[in-house]
């Protein structure tokens, strides 16, 4: 690993952040901490931390002895002051006389002695940190350190690899207890230049930042020379079929897998991100897959992020595709069952009363193809497949020269449930389209845009699709929640089939359709040009047709029902003169909508179609308003709010109808009107 420290980066950091009137320790705590923070080896998604022992004043001008310590939510290689809570340490360290300290009780100390009440909550490992007496500390999740110290008995070897100039503390939960097992160790051996965490991590430290950084690079060195001189050779691979199944012929079977069950066809679904490289597909493809995934996690905090660590399902074999669902199945239900029985287990030793948190897997290793992160939004699915890369890491180099062999499920229970953990999930209230992902045709017009944005603002993930690809991504910009654009043409069968194809590749599979997409042509209908209709009803019928086959599709392998929503204009009930080019395949799709109600209502599929009237928008432009209103000698304000209510009707008050569409969930064969009340209209 590089040592990455520069003179003049250093320099140039204390410069800048004087002028912010931020100290030089703040300042090169905030240099190397990004150092540490932007190798994922060492530190992944909020695991790690660092700290210095500082002076800072108080609002009444008191000057105070304090620790700045990385605060919980913030990432090292993002991280700002700010990030950096200073506590005063005078009653950190007199908390060293305690025999006990419940966690909740150690959070409230730490907080009571912030200088700025306003804070995030100084880390779980602070005390560790205050009772170190150096200067700068710095504490990582290496994975070549998890390689020394996930073995079944690594003091010996942690004694081999690096000597008297580390100390060594047997697993602790972090917390009260470990920081006073730490500073013991510590004080036993004060020329230790840091502390190996027994299957946890590594602390090093020292009297200014460079010489805390360079001993946490120099040690993480030291073993992964280790690891590099002693690897054994790999083990034997597993066979795999002579032609394996793609990633996106599985990727919705294993979306629908993990997805929850939570009753009466209601679910808490996942996104999925599949990852692969040859690194990664080289060691899933071993033949002791399966046991290393069954072992665990390599440091407890990515309990957070996997659970109790990986599963591990067979290769997919391309000519038994359709066999493979029935086998994701019972390797979910198998670790589903493993998960539930650690819970009750560890769950039943002691009276805090706890709940269990979903018991799916967040990380499936698919030998021959790659992995799959889960998780309920997309980027908690991208955390769990950086976990798993370091994961990885840890595991090869630990088999490397010796066995893997993590912390013990019943030593991870109380970290996964740790009760301030607990505490943070129930307060993290989902939308209620989290974990959603909606396919929105015609998505850069004013409609699909609209509609994009209110589902991403409600949580689901949006895939705009627009015929043309930089207004479909401006649109998917706008809208937000890592939503993307797809150019395609949707009267091309092939076109709606890759973009189909992208939704499942970046988000894992599709639950709602918006079939929004449409254009108007005019002409007296028995005079009508037979192209021009045949063209319409290409757009207008045919491509809601390729569409909901290709998400019905879908759904049907996720088996976690779906919706189906068709815009289909107030024309297919009351048409308008001149208006039958559009009109008629809109009356078409209207049916269409029901059709797909009828045939799969029973696979929990619902279908539910959309009247809008006189919307700003590609199909009604101002120029045609104005010509429109001209023709009737009405304002423009008069024609647009020409309906019962006397109301412009918006784009926005159609998306809002396509949400509810998503969100009643008893509801389908429906027609809702967004036309500000046309009686004529009103046949429904
Ligand atoms: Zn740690």
């Amino acid at each position: 690993m590089k040592n990455l420290w520069n003179d003049g980066d250093a320099e140039k950091m204390v410069a800048d952040y004087a002028g912010k009137g931020v100290g030089g320790d703040l300042a090169l705590r905030v240099y190397t901490t990004r150092l540490l923070g932007g190798e994922p080896r060492l530190v992944l998604h909020g695991g790690g931390n660092t700290s210095c022992k500082t002076k800072a004043t108080d609002l009444l001008g008191d000057e105070w002895d304090v620790l700045c310590v990385k605060g919980s939510g913030w990432d090292m290689a993002v991280i700002e002051p700010q990030g950096l809570p200073a506590v005063k340490m005078g009653a950190l360290l007199k908390a060293r006389r305690l025999n006990k300290l419940a966690d909740e009780d150690m959070v409230a100390l730490q907080r009571a002695n912030l200088i700025d009440p306003s804070s995030p909550n100084p880390s779980v490992e602070t005390l560790l940190h205050a009772f170190l007496p150096h200067k700068f500390v710095d504490h990582t999740h290496s994975t070549a350190i998890l390689a020394i110290v996930d073995q079944e008995d690594s003091k010996p070897l942690v004694k081999t690899v690096f000597g008297d100039k580390m100390g060594y503390v047997p697993y602790i939960m972090p917390g009260f207890d470990l920081a006073k097992a730490a500073a013991d160790v510590f004080d036993a051996d004060p020329t230790v230049e840091g502390l190996i965490l027994d299957k946890h991590g590594i602390f090093t430290f020292g009297d200014d930042a460079r010489q805390a950084y360079d001993r946490m690079i120099h040690y993480v060195n030291v073993a992964e020379d280790y690891v590099a001189r002693h690897a054994k050779p790999q083990p034997a691979k597993a066979a795999l079929p002579a032609k394996l199944a793609t990633p996106a012929s599985i990727s919705p079977m294993l979306r629908g897998a993990v997805a929850v069950a939570r009753g009466e066809g209601r679910f808490d679904r996942m996104i999925s991100d599949f990852r692969t490289s040859d690194t990664i597909v080289d060691f899933i493809n071993s033949a002791e897959i399966a046991d290393y995934a069954g072992r665990g996690v390599s440091t407890p905090d990515l309990s957070i992020r996997i659970k109790t660590g990986p599963m591990a399902v067979p290769a997919p074999d391309a000519d038994k595709v359709g066999d493979y669902k029935a086998v994701i199945k019972s390797h979910v239900d198998a670790f589903v069952a493993d998960y539930r029985a650690y819970f009750e287990t560890n769950d039943a030793l002691d009276d805090v009363k706890r709940t269990m948190l979903d018991p799916m897997p967040r990380l499936t290793l698919v030998p021959g193809l790659g992995m799959f992160g889960h998780g309920r939004t997309l980027k908690d699915a991208r955390i769990a497949s950086d976990v798993g890369e370091m994961w990885i890491e840890a595991v090869r180099g630990a088999e490397a020269v010796g066995r893997f062999h993590p912390l013990s499920k019943a030593d991870l229970f109380p970290l996964e449930y740790w009760s301030l953990e607990q505490a943070k999930l129930a307060s993290n209230k989902p939308k209620p389209l989290t974990g959603q992902v909606v396919l929105v045709t015609g998505g850069a017009g004013a409609i699909g845009a609209a509609t994009a944005k209110l589902f991403a603002d409600n949580g689901a993930h949006a895939v705009v699709v627009d015929l043309d690809a930089e207004k479909a991504a401006d649109a998917a910009r706008k809208a937000g929640n890592n939503s993307i654009g797809v150019g395609a043409d949707i009267t091309d069968p092939h076109q709606v089939r890759a973009a189909f194809d992208r939704a499942v590749a970046v988000f894992g599979g599709v639950d709602i359709l918006v079939s929004n997409a449409g254009a108007a042509w005019e002409g007296r209908i028995g005079e009508l040009d037979d192209a021009l209709l045949r063209k319409s009803f290409e757009l207008n019928f045919f491509a809601h047709q390729s569409v909901a086959q290709n998400a019905v599709r879908i759904m049907l392998e996720q088996g976690t029902g779906g919706v189906l929503l068709f815009n289909t204009s107030k024309q297919a009930v009351n048409p308008g003169p001149k208006f039958g080019a559009y009109g008629v395949p809109k009356a078409a799709t209207l049916f269409l909508s029901r059709q797909y109600a009828l045939d799969y209502g029973a696979h929990g599929i619902r279908s539910n179609a959309v009247n809008a009237d006189r919307i700003r928008s590609g199909i009604l432009t101002d120029a045609m308003i104005a010509s429109r209103s001209g023709a009737r000698g009405v304002s423009e304000k008069e024609y647009m709010s020409g309906n019962l209510l006397g109301q412009e009707v918006t784009a926005q008050d159609v998306a809002q109808a396509f949400l509810h569409h998503a969100l009643a969930e008893r509801t389908t064969a429906d027609v809702t009107t967004v036309d500000g009340g046309n009686i004529a209209a009103a046949l429904r």
